[in-house]
């Protein structure tokens, strides 16, 4: 009995060591017992960002976090309450996006769809690399891309497309495809194979990528992990709003065949540039595809939702969409899906089947709208669709276009607003029609004839000389400054096109309210103003 005590004792003993303490107890008692006390802290986060005190950032300067917050790595398990302050610590020190003053970036708040859409992929914990293993993620995603697709008007063959974790992965998928649809060789041999095909057709034998001087850095790393190179994007003027200038991308494609610098493949338009928020010319750039066999992408990454206004002046802006080969759209920058959330749309299937791999082990049928995986160069995907779709489910197509609408309108107010104070605030170049960026400093006193760059016929022709562009620029990067100190609003700078030096960039997104876009001109007005005292 004692030597089977001591046995029973000893087998005991290793079951329980055995055991993960992800197991201590059921997960549906665990899941009872903390997941509610997450949701009162998510709450507490979103409530105190509707507070008008509350900063947008916690800490006004990185090095200053580094030195408050400190995360541990604890050697044993811990209890509810310390999982509860390690959650707390996280929503103490994280940018607060609820507040509408964080307008330093594309994407903004979520909605409390998106946070419940998160919780349901993550509970559901699906991949959605195969139908069978994410039967209903996988549906949501290829109604999302039909709904798309529909949207930029690829109707015509049969289009499809996939979610992508973002829209430089978008973007290099589409340059990668691209490659390997106009050139039979990459898929198998790799850019030597093309090299040698172009060469033996007496071509030019570097493959060319066009893209406009403001476009997302995205497609140098795309031209980068293509094995192109750098030396491989050739990047197109554009004129003094940021647009991609048809006739300058007309010479280079001539120049590059004519003085053998290489074969154009590809030509990417932008719509909604990353400053500015301009548009390329769609049709015109679609026309010179054509005539040099490139293959058309639009990086519609920011600007693709404008597809859903209802506003005439911007229906315009994307006409010709349905001539591309392929388009990235990110939902969670304007329509505030939670990242990460983008799409690569495809106006015919076929071309994604440059991608395609037979893993035997796990795609069990050739068809690849049961096999997304089949698309990418990924494999296991989070089921993103499903957050767009909820969001779709919740406020509609209709609803897409009045928040895009909402922005628009916003937008307009405050130029007008600047233009109001001329006396204190330099206005940039705006893309027109106005889209939701705005550009603005402080303006340098006795100077008053140039507060408000579009006034001049031609922009570029303001001429400022790089002595003051330095001074403009210097007043700039203290205004910013002095908001980081502030820690109230969230903006960047950036350098504008033509060498005209940097600006704030303000990016309005359709739930900012109106008084506190009113208060950050002020604030930018007034800390420009001590700036130029100290400096004049
Ligand atoms: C944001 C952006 C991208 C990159 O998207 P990520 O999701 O951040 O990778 C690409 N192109 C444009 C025009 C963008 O604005």
């Amino acid at each position: 009995m004692a030597v089977g005590g001591m046995v029973n004792h000893s087998s005991n003993t290793a079951a329980t060591s055995c055991l993960s303490p992800f197991q201590n107890e059921s997960a549906s008692v665990e899941a009872a017992r903390i997941l509610p006390q997450v949701l009162e802290l998510v709450h507490t986060f979103i409530e105190s960002g509707e507070r008008p005190e509350t900063y947008v950032a916690p800490w006004g300067s990185i090095p200053n976090f580094r030195k408050s917050v400190s995360l541990s790595l604890p050697e044993a398990p811990t209890d509810d309450a310390a999982l509860v302050d390690a959650i707390k610590l996280v929503f103490d020190n994280s940018v607060n996006p609820w507040t509408g003053r964080f307008l330093d970036k594309l994407y903004a708040a979520p909605t409390p769809v998106g946070i419940a859409a998160d919780l349901v992929l993550s509970a559901a914990n699906a991949n959605a690399h195969v139908m069978s293993a994410s039967p209903v993620l996988s549906l949501a995603e290829e109604r999302c891309v039909q709904g798309l697709c529909e949207a930029f008007g690829f109707t015509q063959q049969k289009p499809d497309g996939l979610t992508m974790p973002g829209g430089s992965s978008a973007n290099t998928l589409a340059v990668q495809t691209a490659l390997a649809n106009i050139f039979p060789r990459f898929r198998t041999q790799g850019l030597l194979g093309v090299m040698q095909q172009l060469a033996e057709d007496k071509k030019a034998p570097r493959p060319l990528l066009f893209t406009s001087s403001q476009c997302h850095y995205s497609l140098d790393k795309a031209a980068i992990s293509a094995g192109l190179g750098l030396h491989s994007v050739v990047k197109v003027e554009c004129d003094d709003t940021g647009r991609m200038d048809p006739k300058a991308l007309e010479a280079a494609l001539s120049a590059a065949k004519e003085q053998g610098t290489g074969t154009p493949f590809l030509i990417n338009a932008t719509s909604g540039t990353t400053v500015l928020g301009s548009f390329d010319p769609l049709l015109e750039l679609a026309a010179l595809a054509r005539k040099h066999n490139c293959w058309l992408h639009i990086d519609a990454s920011w600007g693709g939702p404008i597809v859903f206004s209802h506003r005439s002046i911007y229906s315009g802006l994307m006409k010709g969409s349905h001539l591309a080969d392929s388009i990235t759209i990110n939902p969670h920058k304007l329509l505030n899906v939670p990242l990460q959330c983008s799409f690569l749309l495809v106006r015919d299937a076929d071309t994604l089947s440059a991608n395609s791999l037979d893993a035997g082990y796990l795609f069990h049928s050739k068809d690849r709208r049961e096999n997304a995986a089949m698309k990418t160069m990924g494999c296991g995907r989070r089921g993103d669709a499903l957050k767009f779709w909820l969001y779709w489910v919740r406020y509609g197509k209709r609803g897409f276009g009045q928040h895009v609408d909402a922005g628009l309108q916003l937008a307009t107010e405050l130029v007008d607003y600047i233009r109001s104070k001329s006396d204190q605030i330099e206005l940039g170049p705006l893309a027109h029609p106005l889209f939701l960026q705005i550009c603005f400093r402080p303006l340098r006193p006795h100077n008053h004839a140039s507060s408000d760059v579009r006034q001049n016929a031609n922009a570029g022709a303001q001429q400022l000389d790089a002595a003051e562009v330095k001074r403009r620029s210097a007043a700039t990067q203290f205004v910013y400054q002095e908001l980081k100190t502030r820690r109230m609003f969230a903006v960047d700078f950036a350098p504008l096109p033509n060498a005209i030096g940097d600006y704030i960039r303000l990016v309005v997104h359709p739930r900012t309210k109106m008084e506190d876009l009113k208060t950050l001109v002020d604030q930018v007005a007034e800390i420009g103003q001590l700036y130029w005292s100290q400096h004049e």
